[in-house]
């Protein structure tokens, strides 16, 4: 990717697409070519269609999706299976009928069995059931990674699939209900600090184990792998360290400055027990991610204070 190839970044408005055009703006990449999804619906196959013949962009980053934290991805299972099969079968065709030379499609950690071994190795795709509260979005996005691996097959198309573990950072969704567990955490302790109140509910035992990668990060690594790795084979992206829910939610608490008590809420769901990925593949591959936890949590914090709960004030 030099200075003047064309760059698509599909879901550039999101947590994710937005960091890989900050972390191509850093590699001095200007000719980016987007689209906001009133511009271009990605689940409307003639609009995608019409996008591609048009724009003819040479590289593709798929970073549109439609995500949520755990009771979404439970309570819309239907939105979560159609809008993502709809978007990347729509998205990963058009770019190679169109001549893309490469397509990066990020997938998820959750796409690995329930009882896959920890830390997950890349290879233990498809050898198990997989966890029931997101499963929906996990079929999806391992149709994803098939497709990428079948057009690469049959038609020789450049299409890497990068496995990121749970994302965090400036941009997320801070909705209380549909958000993933640290934005849904920060909301919920700076608005008790700002109420003054006395308790903030977890969901879940806080037992689980979860794995966090600063989104810049990840975008870091898939601009990475976008210049130096060509083979249909997964690669996972993550830090290799993970933390139970409830000590995560004691570090946002920290961050926050929430003096009062946390309650676990037992009735809501704690998903899969535990979701490390084996990140040696990526190692191999030259990559190490920058930001820890507690770093990336506080910028997080910082953006949230400024974009979302100072804006609503
Ligand atoms: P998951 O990694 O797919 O399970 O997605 P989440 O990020 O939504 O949830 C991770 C874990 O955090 C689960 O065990 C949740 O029960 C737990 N959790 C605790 N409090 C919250 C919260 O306020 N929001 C969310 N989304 N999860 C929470």
């Amino acid at each position: 990717m030099k200075d003047g190839a064309s760059v698509y970044v599909a879901g550039h408005r999101g947590l994710v697409g937005s960091a890989i055009c900050r972390a191509l703006a850093d590699r001095g990449i200007r000719s980016l070519v987007t689209r906001t999804s009133v511009e271009l619906d990605l689940r409307e196959q003639a609009a995608v269609e019409r996008f591609f013949a048009e724009q003819r962009p040479e590289y593709v980053f798929l970073a549109a999706a439609r995500v949520g934290g755990i009771y979404a991805n439970d309570t819309y299972p239907a939105d979560f299976i159609r809008d993502n099969l709809q978007i990347q079968t729509n998205v990963i065709d058009a770019a190679w009928r169109h001549g893309a030379r490469k397509l990066c499609f990020l997938g998820s950690s959750c796409i690995y069995p329930r009882m896959a071994p920890q830390p997950i190795p890349e290879d233990s795709l498809l050898t198990g059931p997989l966890e029931k509260t997101n499963e929906w979005y996990a079929i999806a996005k391992i149709a994803g990674i098939k497709m990428c691996q079948a057009y690469s097959k049959q038609h020789g198309f450049n299409a890497i699939s990068l496995m990121p573990t749970n994302l965090y950072g400036p941009g997320d969704n801070f909705d209380p209900l549909g958000s993933h567990v640290i934005p849904g955490l920060i909301g919920k302790f700076h608005a008790a600090k700002t109420a003054g109140d006395d308790a903030v509910t977890v969901w879940g035992t806080g037992t689980p184990r979860r794995e966090f990668l600063y989104v810049d990060d990840l975008a870091d690594a898939a601009c990475h792998l976008m210049e130096t790795y060509d083979s249909p084979e997964i690669v996972n992206v993550g830090v290799g360290e993970d933390v139970t829910i409830a000590e995560l939610a004691d570090l946002v608490r920290h961050v926050v400055g929430f003096e009062g008590r946390l309650e676990y809420d037992r009735s809501k769901p704690d998903g899969t027990p535990r979701k490390l990925l084996d990140v040696s593949r990526l190692k191999s591959l030259g990559w190490r991610p920058r930001v820890g936890l507690e770093d990336g949590l506080r910028r997080t914090y910082d953006w949230y204070v400024r974009h979302v709960a100072d804006a609503a004030a």
